[in-house]
């Protein structure tokens, strides 16, 4: 794995363009990476923070079609959302699991309602259907989501989707770029747009760490900001106009005892018309999400008052007891960049992406989601091949395998280190490197010394917080558990990465005051 200075003195010393130049390692934006690189065209992806730091990392862990989008009658969505989920499940078998969900049913008449519409989305994933989507009765539906309340409840409809790790995908989608032979570096910024004669030639970037500025020239720039691809375009014409709505979205993440056993609860219709799930994940419940409109977008969104009104709400209503504070474990909201439509509710803006072409030629990729991210990369690739004039390569994402790739789980002691797939013996290793590495970095969490050793050595971590919430999920798990551990995380990414006692500090400290944003504190 090349180290960070090398990558920036290869920054410096390129004297031929680049073929693709991928701003933002979102989703989207690694999507689009794995897409140039594993067509063989030169490729280099610059983030201005962390890999998945902004919405990637924030997602309901769902890799689906989107039963919501049936209900709007979006039906290319889903099914090429459905395929997407598809290929995800079969090449990233160690990331992505199926998982049962079921709807429960409070009225005679939303059981066949639902259940003919589930059968409908089982049915548009033809061969790569996950399983089949069944009736149950009042009683198994109590049996599969114990916690659930039971008063008035008709029965329930089973139906399965994908699930998965957001963040560890995102590092996978990584890792499978480096190993494809292309370049990627964190806390690097685009300050600018680099134009000639009125066509993008580059990007002007600025290293995070040590302030250095520089030119990087490229064929073609892609344009992957997210909720920041205004900001973006904004370098290319100030003339650009209003691409974006912004939604947030909040989850809680409550205690496993809110939602024992293994199976999912999605409710389709919460009173005000919202879809709401609670979803076991690494031994905890994530329930969510809100869909509320904000003004502009920000790196660290904070739950607004009425979201988790709206989520303790729902929760005693369903639940049958409003959590206590130390109940709800972490507190984490994303942003949707959703593409405008005048007089149009974020919540009824399509999920479907959109590519735009500017008259320089810079490509500005966004919308779509985590599940249709690879559909993405090679609908911008295929663009960024005409605008560049690259040779015509084919696409060939649609069976790569995922870095990790692995049918077997090599042993792996829990749904966490399943997240490692084929490099799981090689981290196991790490344990008998020294002492210490084996122990957990906290009682309640099931993170160990050593992935903060890895996490550094094979995965670009560069601060506790890169660790603690990306590399691993503690801080999305139990922020204060996360807060405990930051001490000793400090002190192993600081002797790993050669820093002073003086960056262990500050880094520790820069954690500590973005984790408590992740802390539940009542909406009163
Ligand atoms: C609450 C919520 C729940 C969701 N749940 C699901 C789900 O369950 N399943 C699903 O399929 N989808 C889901 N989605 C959608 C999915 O998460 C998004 O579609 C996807 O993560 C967007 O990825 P992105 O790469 O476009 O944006 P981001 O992940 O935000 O990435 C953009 C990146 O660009 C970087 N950047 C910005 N400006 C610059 C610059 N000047 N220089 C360098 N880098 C820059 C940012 O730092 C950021 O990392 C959900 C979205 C939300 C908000």
């Amino acid at each position: 794995m090349a180290m960070r200075t090398d990558i920036l003195r290869q920054l410096g010393q390129q004297d031929q363009p680049w073929d693709v130049l991928v701003i933002g390692g979102g989703a989207t934006g690694l999507g689009a990476a794995v897409e140039a690189a594993s067509r063989g065209y030169r490729t280099l992806l610059v983030e201005r923070f962390d890999f998945a730091k902004g919405t990637s990392s924030r997602s309901t862990k769902l890799v689906h079609g989107g039963v919501r989008y049936l209900e709007q009658l979006n039906l290319t969505l889903v099914t090429d959302a459905l395929r997407e989920r598809g290929h995800m499940l079969r090449n990233a078998p160690h990331l992505v699991h199926d998982q049962q969900f079921v709807v429960p049913a409070y009225s005679i008449f939303s059981l066949p309602y639902y259940g003919f519409g589930l059968k409908v989305y089982e049915l548009l994933s033809g061969r790569l259907s996950l399983g089949r989507s069944e009736i149950l009765s009042a009683r198994s539906t109590l049996e599969k989501l114990p916690g659930l309340i039971g008063d008035g409840l008709r029965g329930g409809i089973l139906y399965h989707d994908g699930q998965f790790d957001d963040a560890r995908y995102a590092i996978a989608l990584l890792r499978t770029f480096q190993d494809l032979g292309g370049t990627a570096i964190n806390y690097v910024e685009a300050v600018r747009i680099l134009q000639s004669n009125g066509k993008t030639i580059g990007i002007q970037a600025r290293d995070g760490e040590s302030g250095a500025v520089f030119d990087l020239q490229a064929k073609v720039v892609i344009n992957a900001c997210g909720v920041f691809a205004e900001e973006t375009l904004s370098m290319d014409r100030a003339d650009h106009g209003s691409l974006l709505a912004v939604s947030q979205g909040t989850h809680f993440v409550l205690l496993r005892s809110f939602l024992a056993g293994t199976t999912a609860l999605m409710i389709p219709k919460t009173a005000d018309g919202r879809v709401l799930f609670a979803i076991p994940w690494h031994g905890a419940t994530i329930v969510g999400t809100t869909d509320e409109s904000v003004d502009g977008a920000s790196i660290e969104p904070r739950a607004l008052v009425s979201e988790k009104k709206f989520l303790l709400d729902h929760i005693t209503r369903y639940f049958g007891r409003r959590p206590r504070t130390e109940e709800i474990l972490s507190v984490w909201s994303g942003l949707r960049p959703l593409v405008k439509k005048s007089g149009v509710k974020t919540s009824q803006l399509s999920r479907d992406h959109t590519l735009l072409v500017s008259p320089s030629g810079l490509i500005t990729v966004t919308g779509g989601k985590w599940t249709t991210y690879r559909r993405m990369g090679q609908d911008t690739i295929d663009r960024a091949c005409e605008v560049a004039s690259l040779p015509k390569l084919p696409s060939r994402t649609l069976e790569l395998k995922i870095h990790g790739w692995t049918m077997d789980s090599n042993g792996a002691a829990s749904e966490w280190e399943r997240v490692y797939g084929s490099d799981l013996p090689m981290l196991s290793a790490l344990s008998s490197e020294e002492n210490g590495l084996n122990a957990l970095l906290h009682p309640r969490l099931p993170f160990r010394a050593r992935e903060v050793v890895w996490s550094a050595r094979f995965e670009m971590a560069r601060t506790v917080e890169d660790v603690l919430a990306r590399r691993t999920r503690a801080l999305f798990l139990d922020a204060r558990a996360a807060m405990e551990s930051a001490p000793a995380v400090a002190t192993l990414l600081a002797r790993e990465l050669n820093r002073s006692e003086g960056w262990r500090a500050k880094d520790l400290a820069d954690f500590l005051k973005v984790a408590k944003g992740y802390l539940f504190e009542g909406p009163e």
